[in-house]
C-alpha cells in the first residue's frame, strides 16, 4: 500500500471514530496543545483531562504562565508526576515572554529549541495547532508502525528510532495532518494497545505485517529491563503545637525538584536525635506509618514515615525561604509530590484518631 492509500485510510477512520471532542481540541492554539502534550508525556488522557482544565482556568495564556511562581505551577502539576516537565514548561514560557513577545513560535527551529520540547512534541504541536506538516513519533505511533512495518527491536535504539522517523515522515499526508497525526495517536492508544490490539476494528489490518504473521502483539519491544538500585530514607512528619507540619521545599533540580517535602532522615539514624542535631528542636516519636515504596525510573525509593512531635513549636520559629509550618487544615498553593500529599493524608487520620481518644496522647505530653 502507498503513502496516500496508508493516510486515507487512517483519516477516513479519523472521520468516523477519532477523538474530536477532548478540551485542547477545543480553540486548539500553539499554548493548548503545547500545554496537553506536555501533560499527556507519560500519562493516560483521563488524567490530565481536569489537571489541563484546571491549569488552563489559571494559567489563561503563556504571559500568565511566564509570571506565575514556579511554585504556583507546580502545586497546579502536583499528581501528575515527572515534575521536570513542569519546570520546563515555566521556563519556556519564561524564553517565549522575553523572546517573542509571549506568541508561540510558529518556526519548527525555533519550537525544538524551547526547554522540553522534543522532536515529536514540536511537531505535534505545529500540526495539531497550525497544520504545518511535520511527523510525530511518540510511543502510540512507534508501536502502530512497529507493528505495520515489522520494525523489530527498542525503538530507543538509534537504528530503530532512525527507521521508525523515516516511516512516519514518509507516511505524513501533505494535507489534514493535524487529524492524521491525531489519528495516529488515537489508534495507538485505543487500537493497537500494547496487549490485546483490536485489530479486527483497525483500518491498516490489511497492510499489517505483524497481523499477516499472525502475532499483532509483536513488535511491541519494551524497554530491556534492567533491575533498579533501592535507596532508603526516614520521612519525618514533624508536627507543631497546631497540628501544623514542618515542611521543606527541595532542591530545584533531581527528584521532586522545587517541590515541598518531608525532612528525611538517613535510616541508621534515629529520627529524634537527628531532628535536635540538623534542624535544632526537640521532638519525641509518635510512631510509624505504614513503608511504601516510591518507584522513579532510575531507582526505587523506600520510604519509612516517622511521625514525631514537637516539643515546643511555639517558641520555635522555623519559616524561612526553604522551611514553613504547613498548616494542614487551612493548606496554602504550595506544590508537594503525589506521596508526600498521600503521607500527610494519613499522618492527619492518624492525629485525628488519637485526638479523639479520651486521654489523647498528644495532650498527654504537653
Ligand atoms: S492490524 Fe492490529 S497490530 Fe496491525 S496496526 Fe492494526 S491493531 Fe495494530
Amino acid at each position: 500500500m502507498g503513502r496516500h492509500g496508508f493516510s486515507n485510510r487512517v483519516l477516513s477512520w479519523f472521520d468516523r471514530h477519532g477523538r474530536k471532542h477532548l478540551p485542547w481540541q477545543q480553540k486548539p492554539t500553539p499554548y493548548r496543545v503545547w500545554v496537553s502534550e506536555i501533560m499527556l508525556q507519560q500519562t493516560q488522557v483521563s488524567t490530565v483531562i481536569p489537571y489541563f482544565e484546571r491549569f488552563m482556568a489559571r494559567f489563561q495564556d503563556i504571559k500568565a504562565l511566564a509570571d506565575a511562581p514556579l511554585d504556583e505551577v507546580l502545586h497546579h502539576w502536583s499528581g501528575l508526576g515527572y515534575y521536570a516537565r513542569a519546570r520546563n514548561l515555566h521556563r519556556a514560557a519564561g524564553v517565549i515572554s522575553a523572546d517573542f513577545g509571549g506568541d508561540f513560535p510558529r518556526d519548527y527551529d525555533q519550537v525544538v529549541a524551547l526547554p522540553g520540547i522534543g522532536r515529536s512534541t514540536a511537531g505535534a504541536i505545529l500540526s495539531l495547532s497550525l497544520g504545518q506538516r511535520y511527523a510525530i513519533l511518540d510511543g502510540n505511533v512507534k508501536r502502530v508502525l512497529s507493528r505495520c512495518f515489522a520494525v523489530e527491536g527498542w525503538p530507543g535504539r538509534a537504528a530503530v528510532q532512525k527507521r521508525l522517523w523515516h516511516l512516519a515522515e514518509e507516511l505524513t499526508p501533505k494535507h489534514r495532518v493535524g487529524p492524521y497525526n491525531q489519528a495516529m495517536m488515537d489508534l495507538g492508544a485505543g487500537i493497537c494497545t500494547r496487549r490485546k490490539p483490536r485489530c479486527g476494528e483497525c483500518p491498516l489490518s490489511e497492510c499489517c505485517i505483524a497481523l499477516d504473521q499472525s502475532n499483532p502483539e509483536a513488535y511491541s519491544h519494551a524497554k530491556p529491563r534492567r533491575s533498579l538500585p533501592v535507596r532508603q530514607i526516614q520521612m519525618l512528619l514533624i508536627v507543631g503545637d497546631s497540628g501544623e507540619l514542618l515542611l521543606e521545599q527541595r532542591p530545584p533540580s533531581g527528584i521532586w525538584g522545587g517541590l515541598w517535602g518531608l525532612p528525611e532522615c538517613p535510616v541508621e539514624q534515629d529520627p529524634a536525635i537527628w531532628v535536635e542535631s540538623s534542624l535544632g528542636i526537640g521532638c519525641r516519636q509518635l510512631g510509624l506509618l505504614e513503608a511504601r515504596r516510591h518507584t522513579f525510573s532510575h531507582f526505587h525509593l523506600d520510604i519509612s514515615p516517622v511521625m514525631l512531635k514537637h516539643n515546643n513549636s511555639a517558641n520555635c520559629v522555623m519559616d524561612d525561604d526553604r522551611r514553613v509550618w504547613y498548616n494542614t487544615a487551612n493548606p496554602d498553593a504550595r506544590g508537594l509530590a503525589a506521596p508526600v500529599s498521600r503521607l500527610i493524608d494519613e499522618f492527619q487520620a492518624y492525629l485525628k484518631g488519637v485526638a479523639d481518644e479520651p486521654g489523647s496522647k498528644l495532650c498527654e505530653a504537653e
